[in-house]
C-alpha cells in the first residue's frame, strides 16, 4: 500500500484494522460469545415503540440535536441512580458519543495529539485504547500486569510516568473491570489514581459497570483530571446504535463538547438510547440473569475443567481463561478456539487467553459441552 499511496503517513502502513465482529445475523445459527453484548434483543415492545416514533416523529430530512440535550439529561438521572452519586451530576457533566469509542479517540484528539503526549496502558486490556492513539501518531507506553490476578504492576506504572520520557505520559486508560481479565481496580490502584499528578488525564471505562455494580462516579467530582466512560452497547443491548458517554467535571465536558462532530449521534441512536433509559426497568432485569448465569458457568469451569482451565474471578459478563500445564499455549488457545468455532460457539482468544462471553442459558450449556468435547 505504502507504495501507491505515498501521501500515507508512514507510521501508518504498520497498523493493522481492527477486527471487527462478523455482525449481522449470520446465516446459521452460532453462538456470539466473543464481543460481550447481551444476549438479548430488545423486547418487541420496546421494538415497535421506537418503530412508532421513526414513523411519526422523527424527521429524516433534518439533522439530529447536535447538543444531545434530552440525552444527557436522561443519562445523568440514571447515573445518579445507579451509582448512587450524592454531588449534582448535571447535564454539563455528561458528553455523549458514537459509542465511547469516539470518546476515546475525543480525548486523544484533546490530549496528546501533536507530539504533546503519549499515553498509557497496562496490558492485557482493551486494544481500542492502542489503536486509536496510533491511528493519531500517538506513542503508547505498555506496562504489564501482576499473572496470578491482572493487579497493574504500579511499579512499572509509576517509572513510566516519572521517567520524563518524550512525549510524557498525558493519559492513563483504566478498565473498570478489565476487559479480558475481568477484575476490577483494587484499593491500591485507585489511590494511585487518586495521586496521580493534576496534568494526567485518568480515564476510568466503565463498559461493564451494570454487571460490576461498581463505580468511580462518586469521586468525580473531586478530580478535574478524571472521565468516566459508559455504553449501551453492553448491558443496555443497544450495540447496534453506538452510544456511550463520558462522566467529568464541565470543564472536561466543554472540551469533549469542542472536539466531537457536530451531529456525531443520529436521530435514532438518541431515541434508542432514551427509550432504553426510560425502560430501563424492562432492561436492566436481565443483568440479574447474567450475573446467575455467570455464577453457574463459574462453577462449572472451576470444578468439572478444574483439572484443564485456569479460570480468573469476573466481575464483568465474561470469563477469561487458560489452558494448564501447556507450554505452547497460544497455538493451543487458537486451536480450542477454532474447535469451538467449528462446533458453533465465537469467542475472542485475546492477550494470550481466551475470553468467553456469558450468554444465555442455552448459550452457556452448549459453551460447556462443547469445552468438553
Ligand atoms: C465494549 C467496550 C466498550 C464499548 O465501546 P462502544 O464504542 O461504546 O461500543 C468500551 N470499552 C470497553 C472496555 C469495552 O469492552
Amino acid at each position: 500500500m505504502s507504495d501507491r499511496l505515498s501521501f500515507i503517513r508512514s507510521d501508518l502502513s504498520q497498523l493493522a484494522a481492527y477486527k471487527p465482529h462478523p455482525g449481522g445475523n449470520p446465516t446459521h445459527p452460532v453462538d456470539r460469545l466473543d464481543t460481550n453484548e447481551s444476549p438479548l434483543d430488545l423486547p418487541l415492545e420496546l421494538k415497535e415503540k421506537l418503530t412508532y416514533l421513526y414513523q411519526h416523529t422523527l424527521e429524516a430530512n433534518r439533522y439530529p440535536d447536535g447538543s444531545h440535550y434530552k440525552l444527557q439529561e436522561a443519562i445523568a438521572e440514571y447515573v445518579v441512580e445507579s451509582a448512587q452519586v450524592s454531588w449534582d451530576v448535571t447535564r454539563d457533566r455528561i458528553s455523549v458519543g458514537n459509542g465511547s469509542d469516539e470518546l476515546i479517540r475525543s480525548l486523544l484528539i484533546a490530549t496528546c495529539v501533536g507530539g504533546e503526549g503519549s499515553i498509557l496502558v497496562a496490558t492485557p486490556t482493551f486494544s481500542m485504547y492502542g489503536i486509536l492513539a496510533t491511528t493519531l501518531g500517538i506513542r503508547v507506553t505498555t506496562i504489564g500486569r501482576t499473572e496470578n490476578n491482572f493487579a497493574i504492576n504500579l511499579t512499572q506504572a509509576k517509572a513510566a510516568i516519572s521517567n520524563r520520557q518524550q512525549p510524557p505520559v498525558k493519559v492513563v486508560f483504566v478498565v473498570h473491570p478489565n476487559s479480558p481479565t475481568g477484575n476490577c481496580l483494587t484499593p491500591e490502584e485507585l489511590n494511585w489514581l487518586r495521586n496521580l499528578p493534576q496534568d494526567i488525564l485518568v480515564v476510568v471505562d466503565e463498559a461493564y459497570f451494570e454487571y460490576s455494580q461498581t463505580s468511580v462516579a462518586e469521586e468525580i467530582a473531586q478530580h478535574p483530571n478524571w472521565v468516566i466512560l459508559r455504553t449501551f452497547s453492553k448491558a443496555f443491548r443497544l450495540a447496534a446504535h453506538r452510544v456511550g458517554y463520558a462522566i467529568a467535571n464541565t470543564d472536561l465536558i466543554q472540551v469533549l463538547e469542542k472536539v466531537r462532530l457536530p451531529y456525531n449521534l443520529p436521530a435514532f441512536s438518541q431515541t434508542a438510547a432514551l427509550v432504553a433509559l426510560q425502560n430501563r426497568h424492562l432492561l436492566l432485569p436481565l443483568v440479574e440473569e447474567t450475573i446467575k448465569e455467570r455464577a453457574k458457568m463459574w462453577q462449572a469451569l472451576t470444578t468439572d475443567f478444574a483439572d484443564k482451565l485456569q479460570v480468573w474471578e469476573t466481575r464483568a459478563n465474561f470469563f477469561y481463561l487458560r489452558l494448564k500445564n501447556q507450554e505452547h499455549q497460544n497455538e493451543a488457545l487458537a486451536d480450542l478456539t477454532a474447535k469451538l468455532k467449528t462446533q458453533g460457539t465465537l469467542i475472542r482468544h485475546t492477550g494470550g487467553g481466551l475470553r468467553i462471553t456469558v450468554g444465555t442459558k442455552e448459550e452457556n450449556q452448549r459453551t460447556l459441552q462443547r469445552l468438553a468435547n
